[in-house]
């Protein structure tokens, strides 16, 4: 059979719906290009991820979706969380009657100041709210990726995807079906329990090459409405200081507010229902974070998954040096992201070490990740200034099984060894 070889949607030679896989048959060829046809039309496509449910998952995906119309952006809120879609209760649109014809699903519309907001929740079309409960793994990734295809989003500046909680299946599916993706935004409590799930959700979405935006810590703290003291009922800073730990940027804390529950019972998110409330501030401020302090900046915002990336891992006498400053020699890898392939292997002599020099001769070198058991935060952040992504809290004597454990996403940090 021919195929044809033009991604109808935006005539990109690079674009993924051009080329049919090995192995991929024809049928499963077309299935993909027509989810891309639609997917491209997207310009920023953000997932939202927990370890776990009911940590304020759908609660962010929608005050963050609801933020970016609010801000005149045309936005998409796509809701796949198979077990427990809630969107249409928070947006006040359950039991609203979907349209569409053959193999299209129309989603809902929803005016936001000077926005538009595009809203599809696979809670709409299961006719009992059990429905998934009985579904088995091939039933469930045929209902997905079905869903995924058929809504038509048509052209938007954001769609923002609240995907199942955890990291089993139906994450995945729904990670590797939604190709090209910016990233994730996982969502946390501050407990230790909840933050644990997040290092795992991290591995998931290192394995899949999937960026990470950033950790966002949920329900964190309470202030008494009687004598206005914090109380951290979930305990301290769990998110942050995970997310320094796993090396990923901290988006930002939104406190408990008893009025968040309200708001989502009621169907209007904070950020647009209440937008002087502490959780709509929080929201403001993490979409800043994300996106810049103009949301226009976001066209300059993170790498596309699949790209090639140079991993250094600073050695002495051949195994990992336990502070990156203080090493002989750098092991430059380069990898594929997506295949998980690893090509060139240099050793390489950095110049000698003064403060500010080896971020910018690993950046001179192509480096766009070190992996290192410890290093200062001073350095972390020159290395972020030159787009290097920092992983700290490595041990073990071999570096090239670092590298390796790092493209499988089974890599393991502990805490940064040497913060100074
Ligand atoms: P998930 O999608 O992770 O399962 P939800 O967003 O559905 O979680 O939130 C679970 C419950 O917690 C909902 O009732 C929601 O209103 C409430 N909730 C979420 N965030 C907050 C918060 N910051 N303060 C108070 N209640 C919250």
């Amino acid at each position: 059979m021919t195929q044809d070889k033009t991604c109808k949607t935006c005539n990109d030679s690079g674009c993924g719906a051009q080329a049919q896989r090995p192995g991929e048959r024809d049928e499963e060829f077309r299935e993909r290009q027509a989810l891309l046809s639609r997917m491209c039309r997207i310009k920023h496509k953000i997932m939202v991820l927990s370890g776990k449910g009911g940590v304020g998952k759908s609660t962010v995906a929608a005050n963050l979706a609801t933020a970016l119309a609010l801000a005149g952006k045309s936005v998409g809120l796509l809701d796949v969380d198979i077990h427990g879609p809630s969107v249409p209760k928070l947006l006040h649109l359950e039991g609203t009657p979907i349209s569409g014809s053959d193999n299209t699903i129309d989603p809902v519309e929803i005016t936001c100041g000077a926005g538009r907001l595009s809203v599809m929740s696979i809670g709409f079309l299961l006719r009992e709210r059990d429905d998934a409960v009985i579904w088995r793994g091939p039933r469930k990734f045929n209902v997905i990726k079905q869903f995924l295809r058929d809504v038509a989003w048509g052209d938007l500046d954001y769609l923002v995807i609240d995907s199942p909680p955890g990291t089993g299946d139906e994450p995945l599916t729904v990670a590797q079906l939604i190709e090209g993706a910016d990233g994730a935004v996982i969502v946390t409590t501050p407990q230790e329990v909840a933050v644990q799930d997040v290092r795992r959700c991290i591995g998931f979405c290192r394995q899949l090459g999937l960026p990470v935006l950033g950790v966002v810590e949920n329900m964190s703290g309470f202030t008494c409405p009687k004598c206005g003291e914090m109380v951290r009922i979930f305990g301290t800073d769990g998110g942050r200081r995970m997310a320094e730990e796993m090396s990923v940027p901290f988006l930002g804390a939104i406190p408990i507010e008893p009025e968040v529950v309200v708001s989502g019972d009621s169907g209007a998110p904070m950020v647009q229902a209440n937008p002087h409330s502490e959780t709509a501030k929080a929201m403001g401020r993490i979409v800043r974070v994300l996106l810049g302090p103009e949301l226009g900046q976001a066209d300059a915002q993170p790498a596309k998954s699949g790209r090639p990336m140079k991993i250094a891992v600073p050695v002495t006498g051949g195994a990992l040096s336990s502070h990156f400053g203080h090493c002989e020699q750098f092991l430059l890898v380069d990898v594929d992201l997506q295949d998980k392939t690893v090509g060139r292997r240099q050793l390489l002599t950095p110049p000698a070490h003064e403060p500010g020099v080896l971020p910018q001769w690993l950046h001179g070198q192509g480096a766009t990740v070190i992996i290192a058991g410890g290093m200062g935060s001073r350095a972390q952040s020159l290395f972020g200034q030159h787009g290097i992504e920092v992983v700290l809290g490595a041990s073990g004597d071999d570096p090239d099984r670092l590298v390796r454990e790092f493209l499988d996403g089974r890599l393991v940090t502990g805490a940064n060894i040497c913060d100074h």
